[in-house]
């Protein structure tokens, strides 16, 4: 018998990729140039937004628009505990407070209501987290915020090529975080993007990725005429390389059918889970679509426990995750006491994500069904 091994996530990259990062290496321009401002240029497009800009990590891109937005020292900043560590981070980065907020059940995400029992006068902003690609409520909570005076992130690392209400998740975002992980549905390496449609402020954080200079050092090189840049403000470097852009080029191509391919392959794992008592698979919300950057479900009353379930999967040579980390319970937390989060601790502890990737055939999927079918009759 061969060994069968199915990895959680394979990033789809292929001959198309490695030409265009090695056309970028021969071109001699590797740093920040033309092929960041073409990739800026089409995901803003695909993500509904009127300005991208590109940048070294979601985590870089989340910090970069606490910074726009003027969140500093004393005010706090909601956002779910539920999400990968790098949400929270962003705040403390800028000095601010994170504040945690339950999120619910059925999608993971925040919910205005949530928020709102959180709330305090020194709430300056909430990032917002499209969790493992189900898009939240962007309706209810771009509305509740604005009713309220607070700022709204949205937190879109895992969400390129999800959609509510009939539109890209990033159509009508004051401003959203991407990121190009391999773990997300397209990649660059590492990566990541913001998307804004004010342009005064795409200007603002070009600058803020960039040390602050006032023209960037791609316009610099390309000007025939000497440019003496200045810097405005004390800023960073976050930018992204023309060889990663390159790649990512490519993948905004393969972004459509990859999705396309993981909600079939989703809607097939759902219609076998259906038959087994005690899982929950995960499900488009009523507003909109998921990625299904993460194929999560939920054991609920399920005759054996989480860690069980992935070890007996592993031991079938299936790589399966847990669900989606609450920050709230790691050490670089414990100082933090969180309000109530029942929903938040039902899932990082009960729930698991299963193998989705171009690569899956149906008859991993089966195999993978058939671990789970064994389990929930013993
Ligand atoms: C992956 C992820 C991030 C971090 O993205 P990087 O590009 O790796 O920095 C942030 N937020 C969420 C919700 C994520 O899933």
């Amino acid at each position: 018998m061969t060994e069968r091994k199915i990895p959680v996530m394979i990033p789809m990259l292929g001959e198309e990729e490695a030409q265009a990062a090695a056309e970028a290496v021969r071109s001699g321009w590797v740093a920040q140039g033309p092929r960041v401002a073409e990739f800026e240029r089409r995901f803003a497009s695909l993500a509904g937004a009127e300005h991208g800009v590109a940048v070294s990590s979601c985590t870089t891109a989340l910090h970069l628009a606490l910074v726009l937005l003027e969140v500093g020292p004393g005010d706090e900043v909601i956002v779910p505990s539920l999400s990968f560590i790098a949400t929270a981070n962003a705040v403390r980065y800028v000095g601010a407070t994170p504040v945690f907020a339950d999120v619910e059940l059925a999608t993971g995400n925040l919910t205005a209501e949530t928020i709102d029992a959180v709330r305090t006068p020194r709430t300056r902003a909430v990032i917002a987290v499209h969790q493992g690609g189900v898009p939240f409520d962007t309706e209810a909570l771009r509305s509740a915020t604005t009713s309220w005076g607070v700022a709204l992130v949205e937190d879109a690392a895992c969400a390129a090529g999800s959609t509510a209400y009939g539109r890209p998740v990033g159509a009508g975002a004051t401003v959203a975080a991407w990121s190009f992980h391999p773990r997300k549905v397209i990649t660059t390496g590492e990566g990541g993007m913001l998307t804004v449609d004010d342009r005064d402020w795409a200007v603002r954080l070009r600058r803020l990725r960039e040390h602050g200079m006032n023209v960037s050092a791609a316009d610099r090189h390309a000007s025939a005429q000497p440019v003496l840049e200045a810097y405005l403000e004390t800023a960073y470097n976050y930018r992204m390389t023309d060889i990663q852009a390159a790649v990512g080029l490519v993948q905004l191509d393969r972004l459509a059918g990859l999705v396309a391919q993981r909600r079939e392959l989703a809607a097939r794992y759902q219609e076998l889970l259906a038959g087994i008592d005690g899982l929950v698979p995960v499900r488009d919300p009523a507003y909109g679509q998921t990625n299904f950057q993460s194929f999560w479900v939920l054991l609920d009353s399920f005759p054996v426990g989480r860690d069980e379930v992935l070890s007996e999967l592993a031991a079938a040579g299936v790589s399966a995750r847990r669900g989606i980390m609450a920050a709230h319970l790691e050490p670089a937390y414990a100082d933090v006491t969180p309000p109530p989060l029942p929903a938040t601790e039902r899932l990082t502890r009960d729930s698991l994500i299963l193998p989705l990737h171009h690569a899956l055939t149906e008859d991993d999927q089966d195999h993978v069904v058939s671990v789970l079918r064994k389990l929930a009759s013993s």
